[in-house]
């Protein structure tokens, strides 16, 4: 699975730990990030994030571009509700194109935690049907 993973500047820290808590589950799936977020969690916990630009750069509407073609399986967005009103303008157009494919996304920490153990479970197994482009290609020879 494409998971997604966005903090705002105060839930860097809680994102660092849940991805070391969750390193195990979390290093069998393609990881992405935008730009401090991912560079944050790959040096903590060593796993392999592909890197966006930061989010003040765009990085929220690069990962928001893969979710608009269904790319993205699950986005982890730990947002800081008192951040400032554009901020949280953000976390609501990325939750509309979730919304658009049925992506789930989680926007705290207890949410993220039952993504990922339900990930873990093969809850989102569904996910291989709904974008079988993601499944491997038969070998031609
Ligand atoms: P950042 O972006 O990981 O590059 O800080 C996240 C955000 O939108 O605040």
């Amino acid at each position: 699975m494409n998971i997604a993973l966005i903090a705002h500047d105060k839930k860097k820290e809680l994102m660092v730990q849940f991805c070391m808590a969750y390193c195990g589950i979390l290093s069998k799936h393609n990881l992405c990030a935008t730009g401090t977020t991912g560079k944050l969690v790959s040096e903590a916990t060593g796993l392999k994030i592909d890197r966006f630009l930061s989010g003040a750069q765009g990085g929220d509407q690069q990962i928001g571009a893969r979710v608009a073609y269904n790319e993205i399986d699950m986005v982890i967005f730990l947002c800081d509700p008192m951040a400032a009103p554009g901020t949280v303008s953000d976390v609501h157009a990325l939750q509309r194109l979730c919304d658009l494919h049925s992506i789930p996304m989680a926007t705290n920490i207890a949410t993220a935690e039952m993504l990922v153990l339900g990930l873990d479970r093969g809850d989102l197994s569904w996910r291989d049907i709904v974008n079988p482009k993601r499944q491997p290609k038969p070998r031609t020879y």
